[in-house]
C-alpha cells in the first residue's frame, strides 16, 4: 500500500450529456437525455436535470421517456465526445506519464511519476483542484469529478462522493473509515448476483464483510472473487496504473428491433460480426488471444463471457468458432430464454504482430451467413442531436424530424440560444455539417 494520496481517478460529469449542453445553448439548465433514442434504445447519459426525475444511464428510452418526457433525447455525437476527450487526455500526460483510460471520460492517473516536489496531501490537492481548471478550461466548460487516494479502489469511490464537480482527498490511514459502512455493492465486481448471495449470508455492508473469514467467502462466491472481496474489505489493492491498456480491443456490437430468440440465427450474428472483427484486426496489423462475447437480454441484463487462447489470432473463423461456443454456454445455462437485443463479438490482449494461426487455415464456409440476418436498429438520416449547416441560417442541430419535416435549431456552443425552423427533409439547403 502507499503511503500517499498519488492515485488520482478523473471522471467527467454526465459526459455525453455536458458535451450536448456545451454545444447547444438553449438545453442549459434544462434535462437532456443522449442514447440510443429509437423505440428500443437504452440510455447513455442523462443530464443532472433529467435525473432528477430518475432517468438513469442504461434504462431504456421508453422508461426515461416515461418519466421526464419534457428532456431533449438526442443521438450521441461520438466524434464531438472523443474531441473532448483527447483534450482531456492531452492535460493528464502532461501531468503524468503513467494515464490508464478507463473510458472516454474517465482515466487512472499516478502522481508519483509526475514531476511534483512531495506528495503530502496538500499538494495533491491544490494539483487536483489545477487540473480540474485546466479541463474546464480547454472543454469550454465542462466539469471534472477527481478523487484522490493510496489505491485505485478508493480513490474511484472518491471521486464518486462528491459528483458532481467534485474533489475528494482520501487521507492515506482513513481508507477503512470510509469504506466500512458502505454498501458491498462498492466493491468493483459486486454486482446484482454476488449482492444477494452476500445479503442472504447477512452481510450488507464492507464492515460486515469484513468479518467474514476468506474460507467462507470463497465459499459463497467463489475462489478468486472471494479473496479478491476479502483483500478489498481490507482496502487492500496495491493494483499499478497501467498506462498502456489504452485501445487495446477491437469489437463490434448490434442492437435488433425485435428480441432474438433463435439460436442459429445468433450464431450466424456472431460470425459475421466475428469477420468484421478480422477484418480491422488485419487492417492494423493486429492480434487478440482474448474473445468476448457480450449479449444484453430483452431486461437490459447485460452478460459478458470471454475464453482466451493460447495465442493471438485475427483469424475470422478461430473468433467465430469461440465466440459461437461461449453463446451456446449461455443457451445450456438458460440465459437467453427471455430474448437477446443486443449481440457483439470482441477481441482484446491485443498484440501488434501476428503469431501463426492455431487453428490451421481458416476456413469461409464459417462465415457465410446463410440466413436472412435482420437488419440491426439503425438511426435516422436526420437523427436528433445532430450538427447540420443551412445556407442562409448557418450552422445548427436537429431538433426532430418526421413526416417529411425536419425542424433545426439554429445555435452553437458560441452563440446564445437560437431560433426554430422547419424544412422539408429533402430541402437542398440543409445539409449535415462535419467539421473538417
Ligand atoms: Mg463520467
Amino acid at each position: 500500500m502507499r503511503a500517499h494520496a498519488s492515485v488520482m481517478h478523473l471522471d467527467l460529469d454526465a459526459f455525453y450529456a455536458s458535451v450536448e449542453q456545451r454545444d447547444k445553448p438553449s438545453l442549459r439548465g434544462k434535462p437532456v437525455v443522449v442514447g440510443g433514442i429509437s423505440g428500443r434504445g437504452v440510455v447513455s447519459t442523462a443530464s443532472y436535470e433529467a435525473r432528477v426525475f430518475g432517468v438513469r444511464s442504461a434504462m431504456s428510452t421508453r422508461e426515461a421517456r416515461a418519466l421526464c418526457g419534457h428532456a431533449a433525447f438526442l443521438y450521441p455525437r461520438f466524434h464531438a465526445y472523443k474531441k473532448v476527450s483527447e483534450q482531456v487526455f492531452g492535460i493528464l500526460r502532461e501531468l503524468s506519464p503513467l494515464v490508464e483510460p478507463l473510458s472516454l471520460d474517465e482515466a487512472f492517473v499516478d502522481l508519483a511519476a509526475a514531476d511534483l516536489p512531495d506528495l503530502e496531501v496538500d499538494t495533491v490537492t491544490e494539483i487536483a483542484a489545477r487540473i480540474r481548471a485546466e479541463v474546464a478550461e480547454v472543454t469550454g466548460g465542462l466539469s471534472a469529478s477527481v478523487g484522490l487516494a493510496s489505491s485505485k479502489f478508493i480513490a474511484k469511490i472518491a471521486s464518486d462522493l462528491d459528483k458532481p464537480d467534485g474533489l475528494v482527498v482520501v487521507s492515506p490511514g482513513t481508507e477503512l473509515d470510509l469504506l466500512r459502512p458502505m454498501n458491498v455493492k462498492v466493491i468493483p465486481g459486486v454486482g446484482p448476483a454476488t449482492t444477494e448471495r452476500l445479503r442472504r449470508a447477512g452481510i450488507h455492508t464492507v464492515a460486515d464483510l469484513e468479518q467474514v473469514s476468506v474460507e467462507e467467502l470463497v465459499r459463497l462466491v467463489g475462489r478468486s472473487h472471494g479473496t479478491n472481496l476479502h483483500q478489498l474489505a481490507r482496502a487492500q489493492d496495491d493494483r499499478r496504473v497501467e498506462p498502456e491498456r489504452e485501445t487495446k480491443s477491437v469489437s463490434v456490437e448490434s442492437t435488433y428491433d425485435t428480441d432474438l430468440t433463435d439460436r442459429p440465427l445468433m450464431e450466424q450474428i456472431l460470425t459475421r460480426q466475428a469477420t468484421e472483427v478480422a477484418a480491422r484486426l488485419k487492417k492494423n496489423g493486429l492480434s487478440g488471444r482474448t474473445i468476448t462475447i457480450k449479449v444484453r437480454l430483452y431486461d437490459f441484463t447485460t452478460i459478458n463471457r470471454s475464453a482466451t487462447l493460447a495465442g493471438p489470432t485475427d483469424q475470422a473463423g478461430a473468433i467465430a468458432r469461440l465466440a459461437r461456443a461461449l453463446l451456446g454456454e449461455l443457451f445450456t445455462a438458460g440465459e437467453t430464454a427471455g430474448g437477446v437485443r443486443l449481440l457483439g463479438v470482441g477481441v482484446s490482449g491485443l498484440a501488434d504482430w501476428i503469431q501463426e494461426d492455431l487453428f490451421g487455415d481458416d476456413t469461409d464456409e464459417d462465415t457465410e451467413p446463410d440466413l436472412p440476418l435482420p437488419e440491426p436498429a439503425r438511426r435516422p438520416t436526420w437523427a436528433a442531436g445532430m450538427d447540420v449547416v443551412h445556407a442562409e441560417m448557418g450552422r445548427g442541430w436537429v431538433w426532430g424530424s418526421g413526416r417529411g419535416v425536419v425542424t433545426v435549431r439554429f445555435e452553437t456552443a458560441e452563440t446564445p440560444a437560437g431560433p426554430v425552423r422547419s424544412y422539408a427533409v429533402d430541402d437542398p439547403d440543409l445539409q449535415p455539417f462535419t467539421e473538417s
